[in-house]
């Protein structure tokens, strides 16, 4: 899953405006913000297995770090504990942890049974709904748009940057799914970490598109 993450860091602003979207983005996308790092040093294991399921050419050999239904769980409660230590703001503490926590159930509807539930133990899940490029489409453009919407119907743009800046990342966001989608498989896993850190540029974008909306 990639779009329907952020549409959730999307959602998130609904349902308290004290943090920034770009926060919001952040809780939403965690896990995969920190699985690029891991896979450039060598902790997570990931390879490229074309064919594997119909809409990516990843096998997520090891990552138990970042996506275990326990590590997940971990992630949630450190990010809202530093957050209510930062902030002292309780809600939007436990509104984080959640979106931590989302990040593992959507990648639960969509990847082969390949998510562990606890680091060690054999037992993956995963309802497999990439094994279908048309049905992962609906279920992620549905998930990301639900979540655009109910951001543009608690925010409004301050000036224009606030309007352009949030189009913009849509487009951007479309843009990289479509080419992930249907480009040619990434040439290594270490290519797949390094651009994978490239979405903390999105995290920032998201910080930008909030200080220009109100
Ligand atoms: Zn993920």
């Amino acid at each position: 899953m990639f779009i329907a993450h952020f549409g959730v860091g999307f959602a998130g602003k609904k349902f308290s405006k004290s943090a920034s979207l770009g926060t919001y983005f952040m809780a939403a996308q965690w896990v995969d913000l920190i699985w690029p790092i891991l896979v450039l040093l060598g902790i997570e294991k990931v390879e490229i297995e074309p064919g594997i399921s119909s809409v990516t050419p990843l096998d997520f050999t090891y990552y138990p770090f970042t996506h275990s239904l326990a590590g997940v769980l971990i992630w949630a409660i450190l990010f809202g504990t530093i957050y209510y230590y930062i902030k002292q703001n309780s809600k939007v503490s436990i509104i984080l942890g959640l979106l931590v926590l989302s990040h593992w159930f959507l990648d639960l509807l969509v990847h082969i049974p390949d998510l562990p539930i606890f680091p060690g133990l054999e037992l993956k899940v995963g309802l497999g709904l990439w094994n279908s490029l048309v049905t992962t489409l609906i279920i992620e453009g549905l998930v990301f748009i639900v979540g655009l919407y109910l951001y543009l119907s608690s925010t409004k743009a301050k000036n224009k940057t606030g309007t352009f800046a949030l189009w913009g990342l849509v487009v951007f966001l479309g843009a990289i799914y479509i080419s992930n989608l249907f480009g040619p498989p990434p040439p290594s896993a270490e290519a797949i970490g390094i651009v994978g850190n490239a979405q903390w540029l999105i995290v920032l974008w998201g910080y930008w598109i909030d200080r220009n909306r109100e």
